[in-house]
């Protein structure tokens, strides 16, 4: 079995968890501060805070721009369904923009369309958050220039991306948004088992994020509503959440950092050999925008339809029955059930939907063998004589 994605797990990365075991400290210890300290150092940015997944990096960053009730959060429609979750935790209502057809990615020029005409109907989004899919950024000077007109504050969500740059400095210095959001699940390209982060620059978010994951309690004088009781006084000021990260996973985490380039590394090679082997007129291979450096989360072609014989499905079904576990990332997140119910218009993002008919996100990641890699690419391009092939 070929799986799309796994973690790389060194004696290193080991010993580093053996000894937090072997410490004091299996939460709320040193480990944590120091993967945060590392991740913000990376990525250039003041302020870093680790959480128990991505998808609680999300509804603290939502928290801490003030998403409630009445507001409207949009996103794309090709992610996973925690980028749009996050805003309905908060009460708020959750929007999509289509897809570019080049990157996949939220389209710049959908979303200033969307948005004239929400100004027109008196409802613009409080907080927009393009994801950056493969580890690709989104166009993310524009989608600021447009957040500086229209008024939305942004969440970036990286959990692809840790590792990529965009316009040459790293994904997470948030230069171009108020809060960066990390996943470090074993399938992205960093790994804590289970795992997130969120990045800023701006104190008071930075306040309120570490907040949110810890019950809302503050423990310094300054931040609370009167003098302590006592040396034993902590006060909770607001509703929060035990989102926290534990030392076991930070130094996981921690370890794994200094293998982050090298791991990004690896899978560029792999996409390098992936293009020269792809090279079929069937298939579209992922295009680079120029001002970005993907992380290379995945690596997604697009089969187009029927040329070379048999279907998307029916390649995806064979690549699956041959043991290499492709997937689709995503399904469109207005299809699943749960937000059919809320309802929304499929007409409205076409480019997603020509996406969801033709994407196979093939195996990519670091310790992919060039032989493994071989195997992929030859069930791929045999679709001639794939019932011998399989
Ligand atoms: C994986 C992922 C998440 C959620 O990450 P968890 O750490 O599993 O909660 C959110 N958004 C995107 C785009 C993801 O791929």
């Amino acid at each position: 079995m070929i799986p799309y994605g796994r973690q790389d797990i060194s004696e290193a990365d080991i010993q580093a968890v053996v000894d937090v075991l072997k410490s004091d400290f299996l939460t709320q210890g040193p480990a944590v501060p120091a993967f945060e300290k590392a991740v913000a150092d990376y990525c250039d940015a003041q302020y870093a805070f680790a959480v128990n997944s991505a998808t609680s990096a999300l509804h603290i960053a939502c928290l801490s721009l003030g998403v409630g009730k009445g507001d409207l959060v949009w996103t794309s429609p090709i992610t996973f369904v925690a980028s749009a979750n996050c805003a309905l935790y908060c009460g708020a209502d959750v929007d999509f923009v289509d897809i570019d057809s080049a990157t996949y990615n939220m389209s710049v020029s959908a979303l200033e369309e969307k948005l004239l005409k929400a100004e027109k109907a008196g409802r613009l989004p409080k907080v927009v958050i393009p994801v950056h899919l493969a580890g690709q950024s989104c166009e993310m000077d524009k989608i600021h220039a447009l957040g500086q007109k229209y008024g939305f504050r942004i969440i970036e969500d990286a959990s692809h991306a840790i590792g990529g740059k965009y316009k040459g400095k790293a994904i997470g210095g948030c230069q171009y948004s108020d809060i960066t959001v990390f996943s470090f699940h074993p399938v992205k390209i960093i790994t804590t088992g289970e795992g997130g982060m969120c990045l800023t620059n701006d104190p008071q978010l930075a306040i309120s994020l570490n907040r949110y994951r810890s019950h809302g309690i503050v423990r310094q004088a300054s931040e609370m509503t009167h003098a302590p009781d006592g040396p034993w006084y902590y006060q909770q000021i607001e509703l929060g959440y035990n989102y926290r990260m534990t030392d076991i996973q930070a130094a996981l985490g921690l370890s794994q950092m200094k293998r982050l380039d090298e791991f990004v590394a690896a899978r560029h090679a792999l996409a390098t050999r992936y293009n020269e082997l792809l090279q079929e007129d069937w298939i579209e291979l992922p295009w680079q925008h120029p001002d970005t450096y993907s992380g290379l989360h995945l690596f997604i072609i697009r089969i187009k339809k029927n040329k070379q014989g048999i279907t998307h499905r029916q390649l995806f079904e064979k690549l699956r029955t041959a043991g290499i576990l492709v997937n689709l990332h995503y399904i469109p997140v207005y299809t699943h059930p749960y937000y059919e119910s809320i309802g929304y218009d499929r007409k409205e993002f076409p480019q997603a939907e020509s996406y969801y008919s033709e994407a196979i996100s093939i195996p990519m990641f670091a310790t992919l063998t060039e032989s493994e890699q071989q195997f992929v690419v030859d069930a791929i391009k045999k679709p001639s004589g794939y019932q011998n092939l399989f």
